[in-house]
């Protein structure tokens, strides 16, 4: 959260009603939200307020909201379906940008060119029914296309092999990107440094504007085949997010042993702090039954972790982000 800038506003002492107040010439007082609660927001449906909400509705808003940020030397944070967040209870100073810059084309060659809001249900949707594969494989998942590449989206191949993880950076072609130095760059898909859970996107402050997307023909009978077989297989393994939100897998992959199994080993399937709970279904789930607080939630995980090093040995790493103050 935040960053350098010549003439520094401290995050703690500005109030909402200055930063609003400071961004409405260039944003629109009528679009700026203040202590909006953000819990709405994410799969958890956990977390406090953003001290000012703006819901950028196009590419163009998103980065002016950005630069906006960035010149008032603000804290800024965009926010895409909250899926692989816990924002704290105390919520996040500055300036959170949601993102609904949703609009998308599919062209006759197969490129696919998206906003970075632009929601992958939409995008698998639209492409499986024009007959274009590459994207099938995403379906159940919730993420804006920013968040897939910041994180590099990734699931099994096809049933019934299931041989491999399969990851969107193989369909991107490329991004226009707002970079932190400020300027606006279409980069290539090998300078987004794409890895397992990783990207370029997780060491520099660089906002995704859109991603263009290189898909092949498809059979639209075997397309739908995948969209139903991986909705199947979800769907017996993770618990139902609409009754158990959640924000998926919670630690990072343990190469070999699963980090979920060492947690079922540790018996926590089940496992309640307050109302976040180890899911019946899959270890590696953290639900929020209800009334969770991210400080619940911090707690259940600090708990594994304790189980599963004094058991196994093994450091369990969070994969989810943590923000704004808990
Ligand atoms: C039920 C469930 C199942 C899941 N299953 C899977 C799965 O099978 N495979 C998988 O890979 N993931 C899975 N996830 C995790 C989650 O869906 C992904 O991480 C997804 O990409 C998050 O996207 P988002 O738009 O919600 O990002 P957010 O959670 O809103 O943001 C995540 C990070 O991305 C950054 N970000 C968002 N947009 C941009 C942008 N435009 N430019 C730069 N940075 C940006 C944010 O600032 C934040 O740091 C699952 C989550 C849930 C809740």
């Amino acid at each position: 959260m935040g960053e350098a800038s010549a003439v520094p506003i401290s995050s703690t002492t500005q109030s909402p009603e200055a930063l609003a107040a400071a961004l409405a010439p260039t944003l629109g007082a009528d679009r700026l939200r203040l202590r909006e609660p953000l819990a709405p927001c994410t799969t958890f449906r956990i977390g406090g307020p953003a001290d000012v909400l703006y819901e950028a509705t196009s590419a163009d808003e998103l980065a002016a909201a950005v630069t906006a940020a960035r010149a008032l030397g603000a804290p800024w944070f965009v926010l895409g379906l909250g899926a692989n967040i816990l924002v704290g209870d105390r919520g996040v100073r500055g300036l959170v940008i949601r993102n609904r810059a949703e609009a998308f084309t599919l062209h006759d060659d197969g490129r696919l060119v998206a906003e970075s809001g632009a929601v992958v249900e939409a995008l698998v949707l639209a492409s499986v029914r024009a007959g274009w594969s590459g994207l099938e494989h995403y379906i159940g998942i919730p993420s804006t296309v920013g968040g897939a590449l910041w994180q590099n989206l990734h699931f099994l191949s096809p049933a019934p092999e299931r041989e491999r993880t399969m990851f969107i950076a193989e369909v991107v072609e490329g991004a226009d990107v707002l970079r932190e130095e400020g300027d606006r760059r279409v980069l290539r898909v090998d300078e987004m440094g794409f890895g397992y859970d990783e990207s370029i996107f997780h060491h520099r402050r660089d906002v995704v504007l859109s991603a263009t997307f290189r898909l092949t023909r498809g059979d639209p009978g075997a397309l739908h085949r995948v969209l139903q077989e991986n909705l199947s297989w979800r769907g017996a393994r993770h618990p139902w997010l609409a009754i158990h939100p959640s924000a998926g897998s919670i630690f990072k992959k343990i190469d070999g042993v699963g980090a979920g199994r060492l947690v079922d080993q540790c018996g926590l399937k089940g496992f309640r702090i307050g109302d976040a709970q180890v899911s019946h279904l899959h270890a590696n789930i953290l639900v929020n039954l209800g009334a969770a607080t991210a400080a619940d939630v911090r707690a259940l995980i600090a708990h594994a972790q304790r189980a599963v090093a004094e058991r196994f040995g093994h450091h369990l790493e969070p994969e989810i982000g943590f923000i704004g103050d808990f």
